[in-house]
């Protein structure tokens, strides 16, 4: 049996809780990877998992993560992260959302939880009914920060992508710049609608081909096949769906002088980092990229925001990146190792 310790994602996590509720079958992980800036904070992600082995390494891998991106925004949070469990044979429920409620609740105030994956702003409503530590719920003044974080997180990677896009090939503007998006759902679809915006030609691929082939038509992107759009000849390739996809075999076959995505954990193995840098494409870390999300529904629980506040410091995503490629440069170290260096550095690591 390997004990939770000797995990290779453990990374010095400061607490990995695992829950059940009898009543309702619930089973969940809340993984606490670092409370040195403040709770940790982090969604909660609801998904059929293989094995429960893979679902504690999502959780740990999620949850360092989030403190690596909450350091990174500027934030005053920590870093964790929520799994649900999904069981095939039970549908996700009030009363199942009112046990997952309580397991936050007894931690105190240590772990903030948010929508992820598979979890809904109605979902979180239901958590709230438990525990007041939640945030991404509805607003109901306009200018509030808070609510849905995907369409903020869209914006965040749609500035990141731009940026990438002057850095690496020095175009001002996206008209005609090709972006193969992988995963169009909340935050891959807001990006694309983005980028249709500015006359980008998009190529979109997702496994809910109803979705894609309506967004298709609505915005006039290209539908491209699951396992194409990761080797398609594009000027951007952008993961929006799951995490792990750039592995040894799939950066051999990538074509494209830039991977820039709002999927969390998009690397399979460090090693990853330097395969991408050695084949001199540009990476945006995911974590930087990707917050824009939490810098809204971090603001909205820290209580003391609006939409303009979120908005001006998700502007700053664009310069985070660009000192983190600038430094890649000149150290000669991968993107990746460059912005966790700068992370840990933050979080005292
Ligand atoms: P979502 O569920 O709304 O969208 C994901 C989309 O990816 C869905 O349309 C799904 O059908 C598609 N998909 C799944 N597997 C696929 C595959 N193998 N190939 C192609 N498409 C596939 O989720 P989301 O909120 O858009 O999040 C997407 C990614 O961004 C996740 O990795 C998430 O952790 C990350 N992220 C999201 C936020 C946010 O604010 N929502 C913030 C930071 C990071």
């Amino acid at each position: 049996m390997s004990i939770m310790w000797d995990l290779p994602d453990f990374d010095g996590h400061e607490a990995v809780h695992f829950f059940h509720d009898v009543e309702t079958g619930l089973s969940a992980i809340i993984a606490l990877h670092s409370t040195h800036l403040g709770p940790g904070a982090g969604g909660t992600r609801f998904w059929h998992y293989e094995n429960r082995e893979t679902a504690v390494t999502d959780a740990l891998r999620l949850s360092r993560g989030m403190s690596f991106k909450n350091a990174m925004a500027g934030l005053p949070l920590g870093g964790g992260k929520a799994v649900i469990l999904a069981d095939r044979s039970r549908a996700k429920s009030p009363e199942m959302l009112a046990a997952f409620g309580r397991m936050i609740d007894s931690l105190g105030g240590r772990y903030v939880t948010a929508e992820d994956v598979g979890i809904s702003t109605a979902d979180m409503v239901e958590v709230s009914k438990q525990t007041k530590y939640v945030s991404g719920l509805p607003v109901s003044d306009d200018g509030d920060a808070g609510g849905d974080p995907g369409p903020f997180t869209a914006m965040g990677v749609y500035l990141g992508v731009k940026a990438a896009v002057k850095h690496k090939l020095g175009r001002d503007s996206m008209e005609d710049v090709h972006v193969a998006i992988q995963g169009v759902g909340s935050v891959g679809g807001g990006l694309a609608r983005l980028l249709a915006k500015d006359g980008a030609r998009l190529s979109i691929a997702d496994i809910n081909k109803d979705h894609a082939t309506q967004l298709a038509a609505e915005i006039g992107a290209s539908m491209v096949g699951l396992d194409d759009v990761m080797r398609l000849e594009a000027d951007v390739f952008s993961p929006n769906a799951l995490g792990a996809i750039l592995d040894k075999v799939s950066i051999a076959h990538l074509n494209v002088p830039i991977v820039a995505g709002g999927a969390n954990n998009q690397l399979a193995t460090p090693e990853d980092g330097q395969r991408i840098f050695d084949r001199n494409i540009l990476f945006a870390p995911d974590y930087v990229i990707n917050s824009g999300g939490i810098i809204n529904v971090g603001l909205e629980y820290l209580g003391d925001s609006n939409v303009d506040e979120v908005n001006h410091r998700i502007a700053k995503i664009p310069a985070r990146l660009t000192e983190i490629w600038k430094e890649s440069a000149s150290s000669k170290l991968p993107s990746a190792e460059v912005a966790d260096n700068m992370a840990r550095a933050l979080i005292g690591r």
